[in-house]
């Protein structure tokens, strides 16, 4: 035996992760398991005369992807007291899968500290000056994480595009197509586009997703596979089975949901966790990059609004219904809450429809609330008729201000909300300040002081954001960007109603709480603005108050008397 030669005091290091797939089969899961970690290096072990085990490191269910393991830093501890100075593993991943900290331990650390370092399947051993070996073992380890490096600079430069609006698929949803020149750009392909905009008409009129599907396969129209085919695009849909894909539910609803149509380009929606798995999720909305108002849109985002809300109340009400009624998923029960169905009851030989609540009608736990379909059509229709010219002497009214006592009185009421927040600011860094001596002279302690100092910073940017909020909403209405008063028009294009169709209940109204068949209450969409509407025009005088039949009382003056006829 050469006495001259060095003995090393080693500890083996065994690492066991299900997060590293180190156990994905179960072949794997042997080879890796704890204990052939331990044979295999006890077996290395018996020939080698300089080296003596003094412990054994285990963390069994740590990740190799960063070194916060504790036993990993027991060991590491065990160096620097100078206890151990070898360490062994079966191979370098046991060690650490992460490139840049195990590279800092194995070329700089253990070097520095005189520390042998043995992966053995690897044929990696620090004292045979096996430099290369070394090094070829960690290029391995390396070129994994350069391939990470790679998907992740597609990656981050994908999503710049992205964000400028670029669209970096290969391919646009139906109705548009790339520009010719910019390969990056959306422009609307005004074949298909006619079709989208068919089919947001159809879900408007009442038709349900099925038959819209139909009809458009009835009219023979190609679907937006077939559509692509025949343009001759290279477009592959494994849902396809052959040639002839006809319009389905899924793909109207898609249409019907895509907010692309408005304007908005959506993209990053789907990923891969990483470059080695291929799998592919969605991912949570809010990390979705949005471009608003990016290309030219086919639909208007109240026409689209008004489909979402259709959609939503589609799986409210009757999705198998095929006719939709014009008061369809808006009437509500005052009691329980809950929608209100139509239910056909016989009455000597004739069927009567009656509206009634839907627990009453499944359990009877609620009473009935029962109306006359017709009875209640009607009703409704009278109320949006008086509301109608409830809005249009508001339209008078506004025209004849020509908007400006308005703004007037906006600016003001933010002024206002503005100066409070100003207040609020200064009073924060005032105490913030006075905190300082509180401290000083001992009144608070420091863990007093620390928690009170973070409270005060948080109303004081609170307050700050609030106050950018207030100027920017001057602004706005200073340069009248601000489209306050555009729900008026959507009610005054329905000045001349006089049959109650789906379309109107839905572009008018918010819900119908039907108390009994002498009580119906009506909720106009917009009902908060509208509110506020008459409200500043009563302080402003140009409103006295509302008669019993709902109707706006306008004042008498120079304004009222040219409008009465
Ligand atoms: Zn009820």
């Amino acid at each position: 035996m050469n006495y001259s030669k060095r003995i090393y005091h080693a500890a083996m290091y065994l690492r066991l992760s299900q997060e590293d797939g180190d156990v994905s089969n179960a072949k794997k899961a042997e080879s890796n398991s704890i204990s052939t970690q331990k044979a295999m290096i006890k077996q290395f072990l018996k020939d080698k005369d300089d080296i003596i085990l003094v412990s054994e490191r285990v963390d069994d269910g740590y990740t190799g992807s960063n070194f916060d393991r504790p036993q990993f830093q027991l060991m590491i501890e065990d160096i620097r007291r100078g206890v151990v100075d070898c360490v062994i593993v079966k191979d370098l991943s046991r060690f650490g899968r992460e490139y840049i900290d195990s590279g800092n331990y194995l070329e700089r650390i253990f070097p520095a500290l005189g520390v042998r370092f043995i992966a053995i399947t690897d044929n990696v051993d620090s004292i045979n000056d096996q430099q290369n070996d070394l090094l070829i073992s960690f290029k391995n380890l390396l070129n994994d994480s350069y391939c990470r490096d790679i998907s992740i600079k597609i990656r981050s430069s994908l999503e710049a595009k992205r964000k400028d609006g670029k669209v970096v698929s290969s391919f646009l949803p139906y109705g548009y197509m790339k520009d010719p020149n910019d390969k990056y750009k959306a422009i609307i392909d005004e074949e298909a586009a006619m079709v989208v905009r068919e089919i947001y008409k159809l879900k408007l009129n009442g038709m349900s997703i099925n038959r819209i599907a139909i009809h458009l396969e009835n009219k023979k129209i190609p679907s937006p596979y077939t559509y692509k085919r025949l343009k001759g695009l290279n477009f592959s849909n494994p849902f396809a089975k052959n040639d002839n894909c006809p319009w389905n539910p899924s793909t109207v609803r898609f249409i019907l949901t895509n907010r692309i149509y408005v304007g908005d380009l959506i993209q990053g929606k789907i990923t891969t966790p990483n470059h080695k798995v291929k799998k592919h999720y969605v991912k949570p909305e809010n990390e979705w990059t949005v471009c608003k108002d990016n290309h030219e849109p086919i639909i208007g985002k109240r026409e689209f609004d008004l489909v979402q809300r259709l959609l939503g109340m589609d799986t409210r009400t009757s999705p198998y219904e095929e006719v939709v009624y014009p008061l369809s998923g808006l009437v509500i029960c005052p009691d329980c809450g809950l929608g209100m169905v139509k239910k056909n009851i016989p009455v000597a030989g004739r069927e009567y429809h009656y509206y009634l609540c839907n627990t009453n009608k499944k359990t009877k736990k609620c009473s009935s609330h029962r109306i006359r379909q017709e009875k209640l059509e009607s009703i409704v229709l009278k109320v949006i008729q008086t509301f109608i010219e409830n809005i249009l002497d508001i339209q008078r009214i506004l025209k004849y201000l020509k908007d400006v006592p308005f703004q007037e009185i906006d600016i003001k009421e933010i002024e206002k909300k503005k100066e409070l927040k100003i207040k609020e600011l200064r009073r924060c860094k005032e105490h913030r300040n006075l905190l300082y001596e509180d401290l000083k002279d001992g009144t608070v302690s420091q863990e007093e002081y620390n928690e009170l100092y973070e409270s005060y910073n948080k109303r004081a940017r609170n307050a700050e954001e609030m106050i950018r909020t207030y100027e920017h909403e001057i602004r706005d209405i200073i340069e009248n960007r601000s489209d306050k008063f555009k729900w008026i028009d959507y009610f005054a294009e329905y000045q001349n109603i006089q049959e109650l169709t789906r379309i109107a209940a839905i572009e008018l109204i918010d819900k119908i709480i039907v108390h009994d068949k002498n009580k119906v209450e009506v909720v106009f969409n917009f009902d908060d603005m509208y509110q506020q509407l008459i409200y500043a025009l009563e302080k402003q005088g140009e409103i006295t108050g509302v008669d019993e039949n709902g109707r706006i009382q306008l004042a008498t003056g120079e304004f009222s008397d040219e409008t009465k006829i």
